[in-house]
């Protein structure tokens, strides 16, 4: 980028930041996500440090927060209230450790706290006594929001001492406040709040306190501005002061040694952070000694002594570059966002899935706009919203076809639904999505038949159903592309054990309509073997609880079929069990055996028996499996090469039995 370039854009950055900050701070409705304008403060940034002679007199990298609403009286700050620096991953923070060590040497330590996500207020108490509350504003003039913070419960209104000073810290709203008040934001046809934090901030710079007293906000006191006749000589022994005055702190802060052990609190909190009732958007990391704070001292906008890492984005904004549609295993079409790949939440994003073409109509999503992504935790990323204003006309209105993209017949919307379908029941991507279906995890379990080696077989034609899955060749398998001697082996050997699964896993792989993983357990325990199931008239089956009309009349229908009938004849000669191996219900409580109502983990590789017949062995008499070792585990059974699990036993003290012992006690 050339100087005139960098000028032009250092101008377009200021526009465009300013406008969101104006839209985040002063109206309490960003139309844009979080990371979207760190990411452009960054640009921003980098670009004014390489020219700085081009940086603007008002840029935003150098200003805190927006000004104060009007119809509030304004509460100037004696001590500025500034924002913090960033650090988006381990380099920055370490960055940050450096430039402090260079500065104070090697002899401190640090605090860490949760940096909740609301908003940051003043509070000033006189002789114990709460005369005055704040919002930040822009660092120097604030709003006097008294009246709004006099409704927070958790806000004492007199101090156990009686002394003079100015505490600050972040009100907030919970998380179950902010669902409940979009809810009936939503209800009532107004416009949801985009965030916890806005809401909080909504809440309290409303002119009415009797609005904010109705939204259930809270506070944790992080910090002291001012304080008369008294003096603490670290921020830990502030927030201890704090605590004793009658103040709200929260209790997750942490005094470090080092920045590892920074990086350590920070990783702990990435996993634990979904199960906290309110949202937090990172840790902040204070240098402790308030000596080593002034010796540090401040930047035009945040102070040196602190940073704030924030956790990877949940919500990004990216380009869709197309939409993809998919047939599903019972032909239902849905459209999938192509995306140019984006990092959210820590992983890489290529795509979306849209779910139908209502919600594309609903969310006005058209080819080549950008989009807001979001990924909260595990779950898979989804298309919040478009961002209208980056439209520039060529974007594409897109359509759903009329025929089936894989096999061409028409596609059906059937009434009350909103998908549309393929009803061919020989439309090969059904036929493929059924395989992947019956091979994965919940039901026939097979490892190392995944979604690729399916599909690869299915085009070399050497499987069309589930029980050419059985007739597999050892020789044919060897000539296909990417399939080693090793792996072949390995597969054929995890089909073979998948012969000896417990019906449910059938019953469920068989992929009937409207029967999922828990049904096809009931069925399985209700009728015992696929015999006694295929007999069953409907009321037989309406008869058990949990099986209504629909999926009974699902079950007796697909059952009737002559070819599901020879199917099944098929893998009954093939040698694939069609009989109940596990507890009969509630067996767990009757049962008397060592292993009723214990949690078991089985891992490492087991020599006498198979995974699955250990699993349903134990279950039998009436133990619980699960897949992964916590506190609550009773006994973990470990066969040959057990790596973390074992490890993990170990660490909390759980006892562990060899397969040995465990082949002693079934006998
Ligand atoms: P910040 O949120 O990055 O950090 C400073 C603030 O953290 C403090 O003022 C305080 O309110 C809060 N905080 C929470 N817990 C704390 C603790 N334990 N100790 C100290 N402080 C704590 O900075 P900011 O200046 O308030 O806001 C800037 C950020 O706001 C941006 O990085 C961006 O993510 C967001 N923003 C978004 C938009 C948008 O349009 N989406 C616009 C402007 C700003």
């Amino acid at each position: 980028m050339n100087r005139q370039e960098a000028e032009n854009r250092i101008v377009e950055l200021s526009k465009l930041l300013e406008k969101y900050n104006y839209e985040y701070h002063v109206l309490d409705q960003p139309t844009v996500p979080d990371a979207e304008y760190d990411r452009l403060m960054q640009i921003l940034i980098e670009l004014e440090e390489q020219y700085p002679e081009l940086k603007l007199q008002n840029s935003p990298s150098q200003r805190v927060g927006g000004e104060a609403l009007e119809g509030f009286e304004k509460v100037e700050h004696r001590i500025p209230m500034l924002s913090l620096s960033n650090a988006f991953n381990e380099e920055d923070l370490k960055d940050f450790d450096r430039r402090i060590r260079d500065r104070i040497g090697e002899n401190f330590s640090y605090v860490c706290e949760l940096k909740i996500d609301g908003l940051a207020v003043s509070l000033t108490y006189e002789n114990g006594l709460f005369v005055r509350g704040a919002t930040r504003g822009d660092g120097t003039i604030g709003e006097d929001i008294t009246n709004n913070l006099k409704t927070v419960r958790s806000i004492p209104l007199s101090l156990t001492e009686s002394v003079t000073i100015e505490a600050r810290g972040e009100a907030f709203m919970p998380k179950y406040s902010f669902e409940a008040l979009n809810e009936a934001k939503r209800e009532s046809g107004e416009e949801p709040f985009a965030n916890p934090r806005n809401a909080a901030a909504g809440s309290l710079r409303q002119l009415d306190p009797k609005i904010a007293a109705k939204r259930n906000l809270d506070i944790f006191l992080y910090g002291i501005g001012q304080l008369q006749g008294n003096t603490v000589a670290s921020h830990s022994d502030g927030l201890d002061y704090l605590k004793k005055l009658g103040f709200k702190t929260n209790r997750e802060w942490l005094r470090c040694e080092n920045i590892d052990k920074v990086i350590e609190y920070i990783e702990s909190w990435v996993e634990r952070r979904p199960n906290l009732p309110y949202e937090i958007d990172g840790i902040v990391v204070k240098v402790d000694s308030l000596t080593h704070q002034e010796e540090l001292g401040f930047t035009a906008k945040s102070p040196r002594w602190a940073i704030a890492y924030k956790f990877p984005a949940e919500e990004v904004v990216t380009k869709l570059i197309d939409i993809e549609l998919s047939v599903g295993r019972t032909g239902v079409v849905t459209p999938t966002a192509i995306l140019e790949p984006v990092t959210v939440a820590g992983t890489t994003v290529k795509r979306a899935s849209l779910h139908n073409e209502d919600l594309i109509r609903e969310k006005d999503i058209k080819l080549g706009d950008f989009v807001v992504i979001k990924k909260a935790g595990d779950i898979i990323p989804e298309v919040i919203n478009v961002i209208e204003e980056k439209r520039t006309g060529i974007e594409v209105e897109f359509y759903m076809p009329e025929s089936c993209p894989e096999c061409a017949s028409k596609l059906e919307r059937i009434e009350g639904e909103v998908a549309l379908r393929c009803l061919n029941p020989k439309c090969p991507a059904q036929i493929r999505e059924g395989l992947i279906h019956f091979v994965s995890r919940n039901a026939m379990n097979i490892d190392g038949l995944g979604e690729k080696v399916i599909t690869q077989l299915f085009k070399e034609e050497l499987i069309h159903d589930v029980a050419d899955l059985y007739k597999l060749e050892r020789d044919r398998l060897l000539q296909l592309e990417r399939m080693g001697e090793k792996s072949v082996d390995n597969l054929l050997q995890a089909i073979e054990s998948s012969k000896n699964n417990s019906l449910e896993r059938l019953l469920f792989g068989l992929g009937i309509r409207y029967v999922g993983a828990k049904a096809a357990k009931t069925l399985a325990q209700s009728f015992e073997t696929v015999d006694q199931l295929m007999k069953a008239d409907k009321e037989q089956l309406v008869a058990i609880d949990e099986i209504g009309e629909k999926m009974a009349d699902s079950i007796y229908r697909y059952f009737e079929k002559p070819e599901v009938k020879e199917l099944i004849q098929e893998l009954d000669s093939l040698g694939v069990n069609l009989t109940y191996k596990g507890s009969k219900p509630d067996a767990g409580a009757e049962v008397d055996s060592y292993f009723a109502g214990k949690t078991i983990v089985l891992t490492g590789k087991l020599e006498q028996m198979s995974r699955n017949d250990a699993k349903a062995a134990i279950e039998a008499l009436g133990g619980k499996i699960t897949g992964s070792v916590s506190k609550k585990t009773d006994l973990v059974i470990a066969g040959a090469d057990a790596g973390s699990k074992l490890d993990k036993a170990e660490q909390l003290g759980i006892e562990v039995w060899s397969e040995a012992q465990l082949q002693d006690q079934l006998n």
